[in-house]
C-alpha cells in the first residue's frame, strides 16, 4: 500500500463555489486568483473547474503560459506585471495582461514597440506594498495612455483590511480614497477580494478578484465557510500507522512535549509538517478520525504526527484521518498554529498525491 496522505480536491466543491460567489456580485466580471499553484491545489483542474470565470489572475509567468497553453481565452492577468522586457515580449505573445504598479515597468512599455497589451494600473491607497501614490497616478495614466501600446486601462486598488466587521476605518479610507481619484476618469475599475466581495458589496466595481473562497475557506474570522455557503476544495487526509498505548508520565514526539496524565490510547498518523500540516499546530489541534472528533498530541515531527484516541471508538491501525477539509474546517487548524487558511492551504507539499475527486467521500 502507498503511504496514505492524499489531498482530495474537490472539482464541483471549486465549481460551487465559483457560483456562490457570482450570486455575491452579481454584476461584476470575476476575475479567479489561481496563483500559488491555485491555493496549493493544482492549476490546471482548478482552471477546468473554474472555467466558468471570466478571467484568471496569477502571478508565475509560466503558469500563465502553461494556461494558455491549455487552450484557456480568458483573460489572464500578472498581479505583478512584467519583470523585464524580455517579458514583456511573452505578455504579447501569449495576450496576457499586465499590473502596472512601478514606474520601472511604464518605462519598459514605453520601449515597446507592439500594440495592445491590456493592462491593470495599481493604485496605492493605503496598503503600501504595490501601486502609484494618489499624486503619480495622473502622470502616470497620462504617459500610459498616450502609449499606443496601450488597449485598455483598468485602475485597481488591493485593501489590507477587508475582512474586518463594518465600520472598519481603515478600509474606509482606502475606498474614499480610490473613489477620489478615479472619479474622473471613465475607466474600467477593480478593487474587491473575497473578503469585500462579500462584505463590502459597494466595491464590487467591473472586475471583483476572488481567492480564498473560490477554495471554500472563509475570509472572516467571525464567519465560517458554512456560514457563507461555501464548500471546502482541499480535504487533506491519511491514516493511522501505529498505535501506542502510554501510561500516566509517558510522553510524546519531539521534546516530549505532551505528557500523559493518565493511561492514553494514541494514534501516529502518517502526515507532518513536510507534507504541509503547520508544526506550530499546539496540543489539542483538532483532527477527525473515524468521523469522530480528536485532537493532536505534542510536536508535529517531520512526517508524522500523535493523535489522541482514547475516547475514539474502534481506533484502530489504517483508520482514516481527516487533518482538514471535509468536516474539518481549515480555518480551525490555521487558528491553533497561529497562522490563516491561505498558509496551509498553499504549503501543501508537493510529495502529497493530490486525487481529484467530484465531492469527497473518504
Ligand atoms: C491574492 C489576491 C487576491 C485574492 O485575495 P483573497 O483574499 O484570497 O480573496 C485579490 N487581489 C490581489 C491583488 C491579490 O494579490
Amino acid at each position: 500500500m502507498p503511504r496514505p496522505t492524499k489531498a482530495y480536491i474537490d472539482l464541483s466543491a471549486l465549481t460551487h463555489n465559483l457560483s456562490v460567489t457570482r450570486q455575491y456580485a452579481p454584476h461584476a466580471r470575476l476575475m479567479s486568483i489561481i496563483k500559488a499553484d491555485a491555493y496549493g491545489h493544482g492549476l490546471l483542474h482548478t482552471a477546468q473547474a473554474l472555467k466558468q470565470t471570466d478571467g484568471f489572475a496569477l502571478l508565475e509567468l509560466g503558469a500563465a503560459i502553461e494556461l494558455r497553453e491549455a487552450g484557456y481565452h480568458h483573460p489572464i492577468l500578472l498581479l505583478e506585471g512584467f519583470f523585464s522586457t524580455k517579458e514583456l515580449a511573452l505578455f504579447k505573445q501569449y495576450q496576457l495582461s499586465a499590473v502596472i504598479h512601478h514606474s520601472e515597468q511604464v518605462a519598459m512599455l514605453s520601449t515597446c514597440k507592439q500594440p495592445a497589451l491590456e493592462i491593470f494600473l495599481k493604485i496605492n491607497t493605503g496598503m503600501n506594498r504595490l501601486g502609484f501614490s494618489p499624486e503619480q497616478f495622473p502622470i502616470v495614466f497620462d504617459k500610459l495612455t498616450s502609449n499606443q501600446t496601450i488597449n485598455k486601462i483598468t485602475l485597481m486598488t488591493h485593501f489590507a483590511n477587508a475582512d474586518d466587521t463594518i465600520g472598519n476605518q481603515s478600509f474606509l479610507k482606502q475606498f474614499q480614497c480610490f473613489n477620489k481619484i478615479t472619479s474622473a476618469y471613465n475607466q474600467p475599475t477593480s478593487l474587491a477580494n473575497s473578503a469585500a466581495i462579500i462584505r463590502h458589496p459597494e466595491t464590487h466595481a467591473d472586475w471583483v478578484r476572488p481567492g480564498i473562497m473560490l477554495y471554500g475557506a472563509s475570509p472572516f474570522t467571525d464567519k465560517t465557510a458554512s456560514d457563507l455557503n461555501l464548500k471546502p476544495a482541499m480535504t487533506l487526509a491519511s491514516s493511522i500507522i501505529a498505535i501506542q498505548h502510554l501510561k500516566r508520565g509517558d510522553s510524546v514526539g519531539y521534546g516530549g512535549v505532551f505528557k500523559a496524565e493518565k493511561s492514553m490510547k494514541i494514534g501516529i498518523v502518517a502526515c507532518g509538517y513536510a507534507d504541509g500540516y503547520p508544526r506550530h499546530a499546539r496540543t489539542n489541534t483538532p483532527v477527525l478520525v473515524n468521523n469522530q472528533r480528536s485532537r493532536t498530541l505534542g510536536l508535529v515531527s517531520m512526517d508524522m504526527l500523535a493523535i489522541d484516541l482514547t475516547e475514539v471508538e474502534n481506533a484502530q491501525l489504517n483508520n482514516p484521518v481527516i487533518l482538514w477539509g471535509k468536516g474539518m474546517p481549515v480555518e480551525k487548524i490555521a487558528y491553533a498554529a497561529d497562522t490563516i487558511s491561505y498558509e496551509l492551504l498553499c504549503a501543501l507539499s508537493s510529495r502529497v498525491e493530490k486525487i481529484l475527486t467530484n465531492a469527497v467521500e473518504i
